[in-house]
């Protein structure tokens, strides 16, 4: 079984690059070029030293004592929230800003929802120089307001998407209309492992140190390089495929992705797109996503913004449809519980993100001896509105 993207784009049936024509050239200048680019040892060498004394990594794996004894299992914490911006999205940002200059391009545009991928990608230019603009839905900008504090700080322009919801949805679509006018001087970041070939495979890439330092750290630790069980949070999917990406081929590793349950699966307000959705065509690939009985896409809702996400990328719908990974849902109520949970037991705030994937522990039933490796994806310091009228009632 394949679980890596094939020659044409895609992962089994879903992939691809379903894109107006218009984009092509943009398109087609990727796909023929990321893979070379990124093969350089000069790539590989800048984007290393750069991860290493810009973001900070490796970023540590910690045997959290305290939550372990209360699970009954050994919990290791993969800490990307001690990354440079506070979240693993840096690690996506950084090797894109270096893939826009070796293919000569000098502005930059990008999509964000909560603003934490327009911040790691502000952030990029500023390091190297490239002029930026990020779009982002009105409703977002207008609860998101820190963020777009911090991009206009870091020199970045925002753009108000205005159409439709006025969230990310909205601002993806107008990212992708800016690039179809600027095809020449302009690379689009996107954020996640989403959008037409080539992006979930190169985002997934640059991901993926995430488990290359895993292994390494565990077989320090523990002297296995393999834990029984991976858990990460999905919303469009980059921090669990960086995650799970280098245990994929040991099928012994269980992988588990963790969607948002919102108010609930049968609620109306939720996130959880396997549970809820089925094959369909967004932001440029085929994948598995939330839409009506015409295909209309459904607006989704997390507590969380980062996974407030109609759909997923489409190695996910493949490691779903094979069940290499089992994808399972938290609600708004349990992933709250357990971000409080691990400040308290441990002294780390989590991101209400990475908080869901923190509250599957609860799910589950482990033996003492199991290890468990968990994707802290990010930091709570964003989220500290929410958590503190959450404790409040
Ligand atoms: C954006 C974000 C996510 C969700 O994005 P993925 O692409 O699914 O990883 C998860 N956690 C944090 C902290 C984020 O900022």
């Amino acid at each position: 079984m394949n679980y890596f993207v094939d020659n044409k784009g895609y992962y089994g049936e879903f992939g691809g690059a379903y894109i107006p024509e218009m984009l092509y050239p943009n398109i087609a200048e990727l796909q023929a070029q990321y893979k070379a680019i990124m093969a350089e040892d000069s790539f590989q060498k800048e984007f290393n030293q750069l991860l290493k004394d810009y973001v900070g990594r490796p970023s540590p794996l910690y045997l959290a004592k305290n939550l372990s004894a209360k699970i009954g299992a050994q919990i290791y914490l993969k800490r990307e929230d001690l990354n440079h911006t506070g979240a693993h999205k840096i690690n996506n940002t950084i090797g894109q800003i270096l893939l826009a200059e070796r293919l000569g391009k000098t502005r930059i545009i990008a999509e964000t929802g909560a603003g934490q991928h327009g911040v790691a990608t502000a952030t990029v230019c500023a390091l190297r120089g490239l002029t930026c603009e990020v779009y982002m839905g009105e409703v977002d900008m207008a609860r998101q307001a820190p963020n777009v504090a911090r991009m206009k700080m870091l020199g970045a322009k925002v753009i108000p998407a205005s159409s439709g919801s006025k969230t990310l949805k909205d601002a993806t679509n107008e990212a992708m209309r800016d690039w179809i006018n600027n095809p020449e001087n302009t690379h689009y970041i996107i954020g996640s492992v989403v959008g037409p070939h080539p992006y979930p495979d190169l985002v997934a890439k640059f991901q993926r140190i995430i488990s290359t330092e895993t292994k390494l750290q565990l077989k320090g630790q523990t002297g296995r390089e393999n834990p029984q069980f991976v858990i990460a949070c999905v919303g469009g999917g980059s921090n669990a495929m960086g995650m799970f990406y280098d245990f994929i081929p040991n099928e012994e590793v269980q992988l588990i992705a963790v969607e948002a349950a919102g108010l609930g699966l049968n609620s109306g307000k939720s996130a959880a797109t396997t549970a809820l959705g089925k094959m369909g065509v967004l932001h440029g690939s085929k994948s598995i996503l939330m839409q009506t009985e015409d295909g209309q896409v459904i607006e989704p809702h997390s507590i969380s913004a980062g996974l407030d996400y109609p759909g997923i990328g489409p190695q996910h719908a493949h490691l779903f449809a094979t069940g290499r990974a089992q994808y399972t849902a938290i609600t708004d109520a349990d992933a709250m519980q357990a971000g409080i949970e691990l400040a308290q037991l441990e002294g780390i705030i989590p991101a209400i993100e990475s908080a869901h994937a923190l509250a599957q522990l609860h799910k589950m039933s482990f033996s003492k001896e199991d290890v468990v490796v968990v994707c802290l994806s990010g930091r709570g310091d964003k989220d500290m509105e929410t958590y503190m009228n959450y404790l409040k009632d």
